[in-house]
């Protein structure tokens, strides 16, 4: 019988990685787990985690106005970012060590390494040695890219904004994506001027077309320069662009060549664009949030067999089994849902598929989530565009001011909508765009995956005075499709 170093190798330290490395050697089994970089990847170190502690900070601007309408004597403050950054990275640094400690007391032996596929049941460390296991879990999540333009590699993305050295006074966000709209929310809340690019006719494709609307709506009243059906064509350090609107600016083909590629200047060198109009503006800075891709260059996963997709991702079955049948993969690397939890989920169900000998399937259905912009939006299940194409529906929505903010003079309104089906009368979706929908999806999100109706949403009682009663009030459809 052959024998193995581990019953587990998993290569990714993120959130899904860890998490099934834990579970697996809760069973027993010989757990070892390499990470290149920082403990808790992506969501911990450089996504979910900082970017809500930002979102947090961002919304103290309002509450001046707010308060003072509600009878503090406050003056506007001003944001000091170095102060801030320096005490998100402690935050950050001491949730690295919870993920290690519990790495730790799991038994799962650490590698602080890269690894890399020597074949379908051994892994080659950073220092050349080889590792063997029964089974391997690739779990190396993704990574931001720009798009392909010259000079772009000057433009930040996600990554880069948790390190800046000081805020900008002007930002470009290209990209109309959950990183483009919530970076927009949060860096205008900070009090920098932000304009956001977006190529397509309105921002965050695929969610629900009204609540769409209204984020955007939002978003402008709050002074954020968006605009739709554009793009960035064209981009250069400013100094290199005064007043020239030839092609290369005066600069030689092959010196923008070898620029290409190369790092960025430090510091914040401001940037000129053109964008698809022929307009050109001025920015401190550019944020591409242009979308993420499966790191899965590099690691051996095609000489090991280990089929890889179109979009550069490990191709799995719903048990998460690669084509190599003794490697499997879970999260952002298996471009699935592209969402923490979901990589978790993932993760527990190769334990219990493998180690626990329960084949279990993921299951990917009726996933809520939520974006957090300012106002947030929550959402589940389908959009009323997905829905009508499906089957007949009766849409239930409504807009309001919420208290709290008429009371304060504001604009503001919330969107709470319930996509229903006609035949039996099962909420098919719910979208709510208001300040906390994370938190009331969530809730909406247990009712919605048991099957709710309407009728059951209508027999339960209001939580009176909430925003989140009118999901339960809703008496009559706004319309049939
Ligand atoms: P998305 O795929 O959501 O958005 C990418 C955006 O960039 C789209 O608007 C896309 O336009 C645009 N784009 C792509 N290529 C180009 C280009 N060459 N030029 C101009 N625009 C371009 O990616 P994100 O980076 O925003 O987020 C990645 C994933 O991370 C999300 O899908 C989500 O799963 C996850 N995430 C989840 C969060 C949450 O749960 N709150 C927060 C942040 C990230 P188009 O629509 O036309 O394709």
């Amino acid at each position: 019988m052959t024998t193995f170093d581990y019953d587990l190798f998993v290569i990714g330290g993120g959130s899904g990685g860890v998490r099934a490395a834990r579970v697996a050697a809760a069973t027993g089994a010989k757990v070892g787990l390499a990470e290149e970089s920082r403990m808790g990847g992506t969501c911990v170190i450089r996504g979910c985690v900082p970017k809500k502690l930002m979102v947090f900070a961002s919304g103290y601007r309002e509450m001046f106005s707010d308060a003072r309408a509600y009878g503090w004597d406050v003056e506007d403050g001003n944001f000091d970012w170095l102060p801030f950054r320096d005490r998100l990275h402690t935050e950050l640094d001491r949730l690295e060590q919870i993920y290690r400690k519990l790495l730790n007391s799991s038994n799962v032996e650490i590698h602080d390494s890269r690894a890399t596929l020597a074949d379908a049941h051994s892994v080659r460390l950073a220092d050349g040695k080889v590792v063997t296991a029964k089974h391997i879990l690739v779990a190396t999540g993704g990574h931001p890219v720009r798009p392909e333009m010259k000079y772009a590699n000057l433009g930040m993305v996600s990554d880069d904004i948790f390190d800046m050295e000081a805020l900008p006074k002007s930002i470009l966000i290209v990209g109309g994506g959950y990183i483009a709209c919530e970076f927009a929310c949060i860096l205008n809340g900070l009090g920098v001027k932000v304009t956001q690019y977006y190529r397509g006719a309105q921002i965050l494709r695929g969610f629900d077309g009204e609540a769409r609307g209204l984020v955007a709506e939002s978003m402008r009243e709050r002074g954020i320069d968006l605009h739709l059906g554009t793009n960035i064509v064209q981009m250069r350090p400013a100094s290199d662009a005064s007043g020239m609107e030839d092609a290369n600016m005066g600069i030689p083909n092959e010196a923008i060549d070898e620029h290409v590629g190369a790092e960025a200047p430090q510091g914040p060198a401001p940037l000129w664009v053109k964008w698809t109009n022929g307009h050109e503006q001025v920015f401190d800075r550019v944020l591409f949030a242009t979308g993420r891709t499966p790191n899965t260059k590099g690691l051996g996963l095609e000489d090991a067999g280990v089929t890889i997709g179109r979009r550069g991702e490990v191709e799995v079955d719903t048990f998460s089994q690669t084509s190599v049948p003794s490697i499997y993969a879970i999260g952002d690397v298996t471009n699935r849902v592209n969402l923490t939890p979901v990589a978790i989920r993932e993760g527990m169900a190769f334990v219990e598929t493998v180690f626990k000998g329960n084949p279990t399937p993921v299951d990917h259905d009726l996933i809520p989530s939520a974006v957090f912009t300012q106002p947030e939006l929550g959402t589940i299940g389908l959009t009323e565009e997905e829905a009508r194409e499906r089957e007949p529906v009766d849409i239930y929505c409504t807009s309001f001011k919420p208290m709290m903010h008429a009371f304060a003079g504001r604009q503001d309104r919330v969107l709470m909508k319930l996509v229903v089906s006609k035949a039996n009368r099962k909420i098919l979706g719910c979208h709510i765009v208001a300040d906390n929908a994370g938190e009331m999806i969530q809730l909406a999100g247990i009712a919605v995956k048991m099957g709710a109706t309407k009728e059951d949403f209508d027999r339960t009682v209001a939580v009176h005075p909430t925003m989140a009663e009118e999901l339960v009030t809703m008496r009559d459809p706004v319309r049939s499709a």
